[in-house]
């Protein structure tokens, strides 16, 4: 690779919606309730292959927490990406099975590497990293509905924000078929629990597993945000893929099991693209899987950038937030920046969600944030301003440091004071403490919080 001019910034859209991804990569280990028929097994982190390339990066350095993240802050930067405000993705696994003691040690680690030091103990790093220069500003893990509930207070305890929940498809008959070893009253429960402590909740969905076909796919997806019980915050959307030494490559070789071919992952993801609302966003559409480890289903990694062209030709609009974001568009061409604030309330797991808005004529989204309000409390899950990741305290061209956070806060505050609430709790990513102290917040245990 050329080194990178001055100024320029390697592959951009990375960090467009103002935070820098560093996912960190688990050791191998396998998962306490079996394997689901279409996860490889290929003696890597479950379910990824030995040419992904976050794979391959954290075996170089012998899936150590603390240098993976040192490499990759490295490698950002030598791509001219701000590396201020860092969100930390643990992948490769159910990470809350593994033992105690590793996954202390593993979480310790993230926040050394971002710190660029050694701690002795967790809170310590923790700490430090309050105000250090790589500061985690949110944190998720990935798990299943069924081991996520009783770790809660340890998810807390680490600094996670966002909690990414495999769902696959909500069907019992399914589950069952493809041994996921879970149920979707496990899927319901965790959303709520998850959703009370303040969690971000993502979704990863699987479309065309075995005992599903696109019209059953269509009527599942659809009931994620018909029915208050689901209604995740993000999803990551993809087509099972055949893949080696996994259960369904024999059922294929047999002729028992086809995956969705190009033109029907297409139909699908256009068909549910269409009705997922304004408050949730597709981070994801494929998974990034080496062609060489795809025996039989849909190779194209590239799908979204195809559907989104087409949909932007004919006009369409879609309503995800990504698709909405500052950040995309600003290459689209002039935008408006004259900004109101729209505010969607919506029932969801048994509590009522503001989702508010800041977004111009055109419906380009410059910021959000999300309050839940149930049984008389009420969190901040999430505060965001979109652009693209500016080093902080740095006045940028668009959204970010001009005070539409403070804006959103002061709204979602007369809001829980309008509900009779006496006290707003907002769940932070640990170098966002200083931020919310600054508009009058004070850290209990492990949450941001303020009288009102
Ligand atoms: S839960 Fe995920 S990682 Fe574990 S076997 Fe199933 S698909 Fe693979």
């Amino acid at each position: 690779m050329d080194k990178p001019r001055k100024g320029e910034i390697r592959k951009p859209t990375r960090t467009l919606s103002g935070i820098t991804p560093v996912a960190v990569m688990l050791p191998p280990r396998k998962c306490n309730h079996g394997m689901c028929v279409y996860c490889p097994s290929m003696d890597v982190p479950q379910s990824y292959t030995p040419r992904s390339p976050v794979v391959m990066r954290a075996k170089r350095v012998g899936y150590d927490s603390y240098k993976q993240v040192c490499a990759r802050i490295k490698s950002f930067q030598v791509m001219n990406h701000p590396t201020d405000k860092i969100e930390i993705i643990i992948m490769g696994g159910t990470f809350l099975e593994y033992p105690e003691k590793f996954k202390n040690e593993f979480v310790k680690g993230i926040y050394d590497g971002l710190n660029g030091k050694k701690s002795k103990t967790l809170k310590q790093a923790q700490k430090m990293n309050e105000t250090a220069k790589h500061r985690c500003v949110a944190f998720c893990i990935e798990t299943r509905p069924d081991v996520c509930v009783e770790f809660i207070e340890q998810m807390r305890n680490w600094g996670v924000t966002r909690v990414e929940l495999g769902v696959q498809i909500p069907d019992d008959k399914i589950y069952k078929k493809v041994k996921r070893g879970h149920s979707v009253r496990d899927v319901i429960n965790a959303t709520r629990v998850l959703k009370n402590a303040g969690f971000k909740v993502g979704y990863h969905i699987m479309f065309g597993l075995p005992g599903s076909s696109l019209k059953k796919d269509y009527k599942l997806f659809k009931r994620l945000f018909s029915l208050s019980s689901f209604r995740p915050d993000q999803l990551k959307l993809y087509p099972c893929q055949v893949m080696p030494n996994s259960e369904i490559e024999n059922w294929y070789w047999k002729g028992k099991y086809k995956p969705y071919t190009k033109q029907e992952t297409k139909k699908i993801l256009i068909a549910v693209l269409k009705i997922i609302p304004r408050y949730c966003r597709v981070m994801r559409i494929m998974r990034e899987i080496p062609p060489q480890y795809i025996i039989a289903g849909t190779q194209r990694i590239d799908l979204r950038k195809e559907i989104e062209s087409e949909l932007r030709e004919k006009n369409l609009k879609l309503k995800e937030i990504r698709y909405r974001e500052i950040g995309f568009a600003i290459n689209r061409g002039e935008v408006d920046n004259n900004l109101r604030l729209k505010i969607t309330k919506y029932r969801a797991s048994e509590g009522t969600e503001y989702f508010l808005e800041v977004v111009n004529s055109d419906d380009i989204l410059f910021g959000l944030c999300r309050l839940r309000i149930f049984h008389k409390n009420a969190i901040i899950r999430e505060l965001h301003v979109y652009g693209p990741a500016l080093r902080l305290g740095q006045e940028g061209i668009i959204s970010q440091h001009r005070g539409l956070g403070k804006w959103l806060m002061g709204e979602a505050e007369k809001i829980a004071q309008k509900k009779g609430v006496k006290e707003l709790k907002i769940i932070s990513g640990i170098g966002v403490r200083e931020y919310y102290k600054k508009l009058g917040y004070r850290l209990d245990k492990t949450y941001m919080v303020k009288s009102l």
